[in-house]
């Protein structure tokens, strides 16, 4: 059976809680131009006092950031929401699938809310549950399924990660992808050939930790199209591959190109480049330095004066870091602007009306995954917790 998807939109109609796509934002916002909004913010956050955390992605604007009682990147901030038990409402200034872990992760008396449902992650909802049932048919009629461990990379919907906890598989961080890919070819190693890895939704992720960590070719793997036939690949093709990587890629890391890390290699002399594992392959073969949002703050932190940095990450996070360290020279590895659109959808506007109606009490935009998602999810999460080194960090 073939599911028929929807093609990405970044932008729909009503609630659709279940999708990363983004969904219109009910209620009366306050106009973004009233100059009141930071003391509004304020005033709103010290009415709620402890009963409110508020949970800052590293790539929010610097006018959400200021208000948030942690930072962090997406698995950090759920755990520091899993960590205040005593916080009736958790404000996730982040994207969908993040709430979705937060809520996952927190008591069901906690609340947690999303101040624009319009803030989905491209990536994740690039491998929705039909789409990726249909996939395990499919690897069940080719007669691979058997040695098949799926691995879901945290930016991914919370119905894709229980379907890894449904299926023997687990959850992996971009700090920890090589250690999950690990365990997971562990789970089969004694089937003829070895085990086989669905690896959804980001396939840079998946190919650079393959290929840069775990030794395997370009040829083991083979990248899954949802929208093809069959993946767009031979029975044959599936039965030779290591890694399936699923046809994912995140709309800001894409972006980075190797001829810009070439350009300005030429024009600074010394100057490191220092880039995300979801950036392609090539991006991430000619980068002096990978890795997650938080080795690319502490590189940056740890870093001596006067050496120069491009990075390829979100711009939101790179800006602060220039501005956090003008003893370093750091620029932005992309010739144009480049922020995560959905990710700036959580303005002031956005987190002001969801703090005042948390303050009139009435609770909006809450995100909430069911018990039998929840459940399984917990299952694949529980796994990754369990891996062996490591932090959990994306
Ligand atoms: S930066 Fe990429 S992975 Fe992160 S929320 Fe935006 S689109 Fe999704």
């Amino acid at each position: 059976m073939t599911t028929i998807d929807l093609p990405l939109l970044p932008l729909g109609k009503g609630r659709d809680l279940s999708a990363e796509r983004g969904v219109e934002c009910p209620g009366d916002l306050p106009a973004a131009s009233d100059p009141d909004l930071v003391a509004r913010a304020r005033a709103a956050k010290a009415a709620l006092g402890e009963r409110v955390f508020v949970l800052g992605h590293h790539y929010q604007r610097d006018e959400v950031i200021e208000f948030a009682d942690v930072t962090g990147d997406s698995f950090k901030l759920a755990r520091d929401a899993a960590g205040r038990p005593d916080a009736e409402f958790i404000v996730f200034c982040g994207v969908h699938f993040m709430a979705e872990s937060a809520d996952i992760l927190t008591a069901d008396s906690q609340k947690v809310i999303l101040p624009d449902l319009a803030a989905g992650c491209s990536m994740a909802d690039m491998a929705r549950l039909g789409q990726v049932e249909d996939a395990w048919d499919a690897m069940a009629a080719a007669g691979i399924q058997g040695s098949i461990v799926p691995v879901t990379y945290m930016n991914s919907s919370a119905d894709i990660k229980a379907f890894c906890g449904r299926n023997g598989g687990v959850v992996c961080t971009s700090s920890n992808a090589d250690v999950a890919l690990e365990w997971a070819f562990e789970q089969k190693a004694d089937l003829e050939g070895g085990a086989k890895i669905l690896f959804f939704p980001d396939q840079h992720l998946g190919r650079n930790t393959a290929v840069l960590k775990m030794g395997f070719s370009l040829d083991d793997c083979v990248v899954w199209d949802p929208r093809q036939p069959n993946g767009g690949l031979s029975v044959e093709e599936l039965r030779d591959a290591r890694m399936i990587l699923w046809k994912g890629h995140c709309s800001v890391h894409g972006r980075f190109t190797a001829d810009v890390i070439d350009e300005l290699r030429a024009k600074h002399e010394g100057i490191n480049i220092l880039v995300h594992p979801e950036c392609t392959h090539e991006v991430v073969l000619k980068a002096d330095l990978v890795g997650s949002t938080e080795f690319i703050i502490k590189t940056i932190e740890a870093a001596e004066p006067g050496t120069s940095w491009a990075i390829g990450t979100e711009l939101n996070l790179v800006k602060r870091l220039a501005d956090a360290h003008p003893d370093k020279n750091i620029v932005f590895l992309d010739r144009n602007v480049c922020y995560c659109s959905t990710m700036n959808r959580i303005d002031l506007p956005h987190f002001v009306w969801a703090m005042e109606s948390l303050v009139a009490g009435q609770v909006v935009n809450q995100i909430t995954v069911d018990d039998d998602t929840e459940r399984d999810a917990l299952v694949a999460l529980q796994r990754m917790l369990d891996l062996p080194g490591k932090s959990h960090r994306d």
